[in-house]
């Protein structure tokens, strides 16, 4: 037992996140010191042969740069939106990456760098980052919500990331909440939770909100904003503006009727918000909180807790290297470690 666990705790590894506007690599300690973080556009029109040259570069400099020998990183982590098959480590047809179709990405990762890889969805590796280095640190029942353009998540139960049968689990940005709602870009339903706190849908509620408002004569400052964005909603319900107010407090409702399905369904002991639009810090997360606590089932909405996430725009990378830490990293080391069906 020994001998693993001081094997893992000197062992650091490199992660790769594959965003539709930004490449980036780091290498990560077992401890979660980031010894290096690199970001380049991903250019994604320049095509998969070209892109994947990028990374695979972007990858090497990030170990070069971590002034670790190369013997100090034991495998590489890399996450990227789904659909994906984390088992065979292929990305399937990832929408953010048009062209990408059956990318062979851990196989092709292991050839660059003769280094363990492994892949996994990027919501799913970011709550594995949040439960081992963040604000899940300690906690057994966890679930991660990542409010950006989309809305992605992960969970982690009795202290194991969850991935579901084909590893694509923990889509909970697709929770319903309003069945005859708005259309969900993301899947092509109605009402998910995702077409309601996504940056894209607060920023599109605003403008029918402006346009409703022009319409009847009544002022916002929000005309002023045009085209807007869900920091310029946030902002300007800040400083009193009605409509502002009023779409962000159905965004805050929609977030809480959300959580509060998946705090009944779980009984995590915290939810952990992160992306884009959770930088409005309490003016989201306050109200959220208050309406789960009012809502959800007694014992679950007791036990919960409701904090931002702590890996800020490192999260891809973090994310990935928390993959590559569980799966590769305790897997390598033998019988007593931790593998990814353990
Ligand atoms: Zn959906």
């Amino acid at each position: 037992m020994h001998n693993s666990e001081d094997r893992e705790a000197n062992s650091a590894v490199l992660g790769l996140d594959i965003g539709g506007t930004k490449l980036a690599a780091g290498v990560v300690g077992a401890d979660g010191t980031i010894h290096s973080f690199l970001v380049t556009p991903t250019l994604v029109e320049e095509g998969v042969q070209t892109v994947l040259a990028r990374l695979f570069d972007l990858g090497h400099k990030a170990m070069n740069e971590s002034g670790l020998a190369l013997g100090g990183i034991a495998a590489v982590g890399i996450g990227c939106g789904g659909p994906l098959d984390p088992e065979a480590g292929v990305l399937l047809c990832p929408p953010h990456l048009p062209g990408w179709v059956d990318v062979p990405i851990t196989r092709l990762t292991e050839d660059r760098y003769g280094l363990p890889a492994v892949l996994d969805n990027d919501a799913t590796a970011a709550a594995a980052g949040e439960h081992r280095f963040g604000a899940g640190r300690g906690t057994r029942h966890m679930i991660y919500l990542t409010v950006s353009t989309g809305v992605g998540g992960g969970i982690v139960v009795d202290g194991r990331t969850y991935r579901g049968a084909a590893g694509n689990g923990g889509e909970l940005g697709h929770v319903t909440v309003d069945r005859h709602g708005r259309h969900c870009r993301g899947c092509g339903r109605a009402g998910c939770l995702e077409a309601y706190v996504s940056g894209t849908s607060i920023a599109e509620r605003a403008r029918e909100a402006v346009a409703e408002a022009e319409a009847a004569g009544r002022p916002t400052t929000l005309s002023a904003c045009l085209p807007l964005t869900a920091a310029d909603v946030s902002r300007e319900a800040a400083a009193g503006d009605a409509v502002a107010t009023q779409v962000w407090v159905a965004t805050t409702q929609a977030m809480a009727d959300g959580v509060t399905s998946l705090v009944n369904v779980f009984e995590p002991e915290l939810v952990v918000l992160g992306g884009g639009v959770t930088r409005a810090g309490e003016q989201l997360l306050a109200p959220v909180r208050r309406i789960v606590r009012e809502r959800a089932m007694g014992p679950a909405a007791r036990a919960v807790r409701i904090e931002p996430a702590r890996s800020g725009d490192r999260v891809g990378v973090v994310g990935a290297a928390a993959v590559a830490l569980e799966r590769a990293v305790t897997t390598i080391t033998g019988p007593e470690g931790n593998p990814l069906h353990g």
